[in-house]
């Protein structure tokens, strides 16, 4: 029988230089400090590159760049013109999808098929769909003579390091504002990449600059006294120190922040689609997704037959090297996620809840963790409460709709819902009483450009995407 086993994608086609400096006003800079970090791969805990942790001198370099390019040329370029960059942009990242997949794979551990199929088209698309707005915001319906803030800072996390940065740097650009963007210090390398294609695309020097760090770049950035607008993709608890160090000056602000999502299947849902729901809502990207479906709420009447076929199908997941395409669970991202992730199962088992795993080969070298089911929760218990940003799966049970309810809105954050059922009505009725941004009806994880996303509660304020997401970047 043919059995059908392609060859692992070749990081051979991805050009890493042993060490990066800093994207400012359109050129490659040392830095004017010091602090250097390196970039691994997680799969293989091989050193990538080195890159730089950049000062307070640097941001405040790139900051003035953008100052400059947004007051002499970018803010005042026609809205058709700048569609043209956004253009051009857009077709060099699908030129180049490839390449920037496998680079994405090695330095995240995200299984290839996710970067190339999901990943790398969605980025394409940001840039395509915001520069389809870039001449057309006085018809947004947003209100009257749209104009752009000025300088934009922009930090974001490690779990979709490229399409993050599309989500935030497609529709400043459009809105005519100017960037300084800061990658994850864990996945610094596709944002680098990012800063040539800016180069290949001939966008003005200081449009975009990219500065890479930790968390005291970030702090930098976000406190800089010239920035007109902040935003941030991350954890709650960075947001929440964001929120009050620009509370009282004059900057605006967005927050995408964690969650804790509810996958809500019903006694009449078709179960097998309901299976593949909850597995690409939980193990997709080894679960490191804010609107992860990391709380499955089944009603109690087929809690036994539901559980049987998900661990039937979780059985037949493959976890293993990110570039091999028959990969499903790639590795996680880094040494001290994989600690976070440890430490609040093993809190699961002593609160007293049954874990579960399939029998699944680890490699030797690397950061990995095996999908894993925790039965008997109760609501109270830390892994139905916390964010586990990992392949980690918690079941509870409901009798009824409003019961359904009651639990999923039973939680700090409020970002994502997934609805399983046949009923029309029902959907409809639950979409309306979830406390969440989005609300999937019989699928889950599915983005695109021309939607709002967003949080209620602690998973943030603003939306990105859609024509919303132009709101955060324009004053009216
Ligand atoms: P994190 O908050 O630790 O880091 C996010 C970014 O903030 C990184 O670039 C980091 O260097 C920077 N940072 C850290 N401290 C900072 C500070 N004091 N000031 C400014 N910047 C600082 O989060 P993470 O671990 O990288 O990402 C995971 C989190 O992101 C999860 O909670 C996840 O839910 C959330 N997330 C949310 C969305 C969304 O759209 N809501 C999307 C992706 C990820």
């Amino acid at each position: 029988m043919f059995e059908y086993a392609p060859a692992p994608e070749s990081r051979d086609i991805v050009d890493i230089r042993p060490s990066y400096g800093l994207f400012i006003n359109g050129e490659w800079v040392d830095s004017l400090g010091d602090e250097r970090d390196k970039t691994v791969n997680p799969a293989s805990e091989e050193v990538l590159a080195e890159f730089t942790l950049a000062s307070e001198a640097d941001v405040d370099r790139a900051v003035s760049a953008a100052r400059k390019a947004y007051e002499s040329v970018w803010g005042q370029l026609p809205g058709r013109e700048r569609a043209k960059y956004l253009f051009r942009i857009a077709r060099i990242i699908q030129e180049r999808s490839r390449e920037l997949a496998v680079l994405e794979s090695l330095d995240n551990g995200k299984p290839i098929r996710e970067s190339r199929d999901v990943d790398l088209p969605l980025v394409a698309a940001h840039f395509f769909y915001y520069a389809g707005w870039a001449d057309k915001l006085e018809h947004a319906g947003l209100g009257a003579d749209p104009r752009a803030l000025g300088v934009a800072a922009q930090v974001i996390p490690w779990n979709f390091p490229l399409l993050m940065l599309a989500w935030k740097i497609a529709p400043a650009l459009a809105c005519g504002n100017t960037v300084v963007l800061k990658p994850a210090e864990t996945t610094p390398l596709t944002a680098l990449a990012f800063a040539e294609i800016c180069r290949q695309a001939d966008l003005p020097p200081g449009v975009v600059n990219i500065v890479t760090g930790a968390g005291a770049t970030g702090q930098a950035l976000v406190g800089h006294p010239d920035v007109d607008k902040v935003a941030f993709t991350g954890s709650t608890e960075v947001g929440r120190m964001i929120a009050r160090s620009v509370a009282g000056t004059r900057k605006k602000v967005t927050l995408e922040l964690g969650g804790k999502a509810a996958n809500i299947v019903f006694d009449d849902a078709a179960l097998d689609q309901a299976v593949e729901g909850i597995v690409n809502g939980i193990f997709f990207n080894q679960g490191h997704v804010c609107c992860a479906g990391s709380r499955l709420l089944v009603q109690e009447s087929i809690e036994t037959e539901l559980l049987d076929a998900l661990k039937r199908r979780l059985s037949t997941l493959r976890l293993g090297d990110p570039l091999d395409k028959n990969t499903d669970i790639g590795a996680i991202n880094s040494a001290a996620q994989l600690a976070k992730i440890r430490s609040l199962t093993e809190a699961g088992e002593q609160e007293g809840a049954e874990r579960w795993s399939p029998s699944c080969p680890i490699p030797d070298k690397g950061y990995w963790f095996p999908p894993t089911l925790f039965t008997g929760v109760a609501q109270s218990h830390r892994i139905a409460r916390e964010e586990i940003f990992g392949p980690v799966l918690s079941v509870l049970t409901f009798r009824t709709p409003a019961e359904a309810v009651e639990k999923a809105n039973n939680s700090p954050y409020g970002l994502s819902a997934g609805v399983w059922t046949e009923k029309g009505s029902r959907i409809l009725w639950m979409a309306d009483k979830l406390r969440a941004g989005v609300v999937w009806a019989n699928t889950f994880n599915r983005f695109d450009p021309t939607s709002p996303f967003g949080g209620y509660k602690e998973s943030g304020y603003g939306r990105e995407g859609g024509r919303h997401g132009l709101e955060a970047y324009l004053d009216v």
